[in-house]
This record gives C-alpha cells, sequence and structure tokens, in this order.
C-alpha cells in the first residue's frame, strides 16, 4: 500500500509515521531523514543539498526524484511506503505517479494533516531531532529522556540548524509555493484525508487509524 502523509513543516508527520508505518506494515521514506542523513555522512549527495537545507529552500527535483527512484527499488518497498516530506512540489508529484504507474502500482490515500501557522511555529521551534535515528522530540510536549538523549537509541538529541525561526519562516513560504499545490492536484485522482493535526500526539494518532479504517 502507496500512503502520503501530507501537511506543512511541523504538522506532526514525521511524528505519526513512525506508528502508522508499522501499522501498515510498510517502510517509512522521509526525504527529509535520508538527506539529513546523507549530510551528516559527508556523502556526495549531502554536499550538493546542503545548501538549499540550510536556507530553506526544496531540494531541486531532478536530485529529489533519483533518490526516491533508488528507495523504491529497494525490496522492503516493493509492497508499498509511507511517504513523509515527498512530493513537496507539482512536478515530483507528476514523477511519482508515472514512477508508481510504470510499475502497475497507484497511491492508496493521502492524509493531510491541517495545523495553523501559530501552532507550526511553536512546534517547530521546539523541535529536537535525534542525531543518530532521526525520532523527533518537544522539548515541551515530548522531551527526550532527562540527560537529553535519545529515548529510541541513546545519541544525542539536538536542535536542526533549519529549525530556526528565521529559517523555518522560509520553509513556510516555499510550503505555500510549491508544496501546497501538489493537494489539488492529488483530490483529483485518491482519497484526500484531512484531519486535524492538533491535539496530542496520541489523539492525531486515533484519528488517522479511525480514517484509514486500521
Ligand atoms: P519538515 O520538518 O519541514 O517536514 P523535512 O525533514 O521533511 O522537514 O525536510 C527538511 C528539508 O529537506 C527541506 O526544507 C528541504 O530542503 C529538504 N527536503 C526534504 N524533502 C524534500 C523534497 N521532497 N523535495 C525537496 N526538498 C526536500
Ligand atoms: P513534521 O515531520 O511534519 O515536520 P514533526 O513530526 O517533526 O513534524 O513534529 C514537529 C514538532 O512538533 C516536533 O517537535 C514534535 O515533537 C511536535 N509534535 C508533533 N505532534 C504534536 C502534537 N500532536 N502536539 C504537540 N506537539 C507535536
Ligand atoms: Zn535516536
Amino acid at each position: 500500500m502507496f500512503v502520503l502523509l501530507f501537511g506543512p513543516p511541523g504538522s506532526g508527520k514525521g511524528t505519526q509515521a513512525v506508528a502508522l508505518a508499522a501499522r501498515l506494515g510498510v517502510p517509512h521514506v522521509a526525504t527529509g531523514d535520508i538527506f539529513r542523513k546523507n549530510l551528516r555522512e559527508g556523502t556526495e549527495l549531502g554536499q550538493r543539498v546542503r545548501g538549499y537545507m540550510d536556507r530553506g529552500a526544496l531540494v531541486p527535483d531532478l536530485v529529489t526524484c533519483d533518490l526516491v527512484g533508488s528507495r523504491l527499488e529497494e525490496q522492503d518497498a516493493a509492497g508499498g511506503v509511507l511517504f513523509d516530506g515527498f512530493p513537496r512540489s507539482v512536478p515530483q508529484l507528476y514523477w511519482l505517479i508515472g514512477h508508481l504507474g510504470a510499475g502497475r502500482r497507484t497511491l492508496s490515500a493521502v492524509v493531510n494533516l491541517q495545523v495553523p501557522d501559530q501552532a507550526i511555529l511553536a512546534r517547530i521551534t521546539g523541535r529536537r531531532t535525534c542525531t543518530n535515528c532521526g525520532a523527533t522530540y518537544h522539548v515541551v510536549t515530548a522531551p527526550p529522556l532527562a540527560d537529553g538523549s535519545c529515548a529510541r537509541c541513546g545519541a544525542a538529541v539536538v536542535q536542526r540548524q533549519d529549525d530556526a525561526e528565521a529559517v523555518v519562516r522560509d520553509r513556510l513560504v516555499a510550503y505555500r509555493a510549491q508544496t501546497f499545490p501538489c493537494l489539488a492536484e492529488l483530490r483529483d485522482r485518491v482519497t484526500v484525508h484531512d484531519l486535524s493535526g492538533e491535539g496530542a500526539i496520541d489523539e492525531v494518532r486515533r484519528r488517522i487509524f479511525a480514517a484509514l479504517a486500521l
């Protein structure tokens, strides 16, 4: 099953993706996480994308689609994946539809997490991210362990550079200009579940599971 988690930065996609992917029995494919892993490891891809990420701009479509194309060739992706943070532009969406279609696969559903801008800023500026496994925390609503380490893997939990307020504002501009227009295109093709991303993390998870009849 190919399912897409859609929503602005900070809407809770990464947080919800973990439980949802486990329930669907498919891998969680988050392009942002893959880019960050390449940054940490200093790969050639990491060097190509760093400038875009640091200033809150989208990585070029060709680079991003190439990366997703390779990920989809891995064996665990054969039966489906949960996309998080991809597609993020209309050209990426068309690429995905074409790519899945060529393998006689289709998108099954979209979950669109809606969160107002004021809440987003508070969420992202308080977000902390594990340097090893990518798990996300929040200084107030979902803190890491008392010594500041990751509850899942024990590594250090830090603030992402692009979670500084000035960069977040640019990411929201990029979301509105380049990502939001994907929604209308998606609605023409697949069921889009518009859900509130506000409330407790468990509550949002229950909302998503109910919408997808899980
Ligand atoms: P968010 O928390 O905003 O959803 P992500 O971790 O998904 O953040 O993305 C962080 C950054 O990685 C983006 O600002 C962008 O530079 C890059 N990125 C991630 N996914 C994509 C994509 N599908 N297309 C282009 N750039 C992407
Ligand atoms: P995205 O992947 O969409 O950018 P995240 O899942 O990383 O968003 O969530 C952004 C921040 O908001 C994180 O610090 C996370 O812990 C926090 N968060 C996620 N869901 C909720 C929620 N329902 N209520 C409060 N804070 C949340
Ligand atoms: Zn971790």
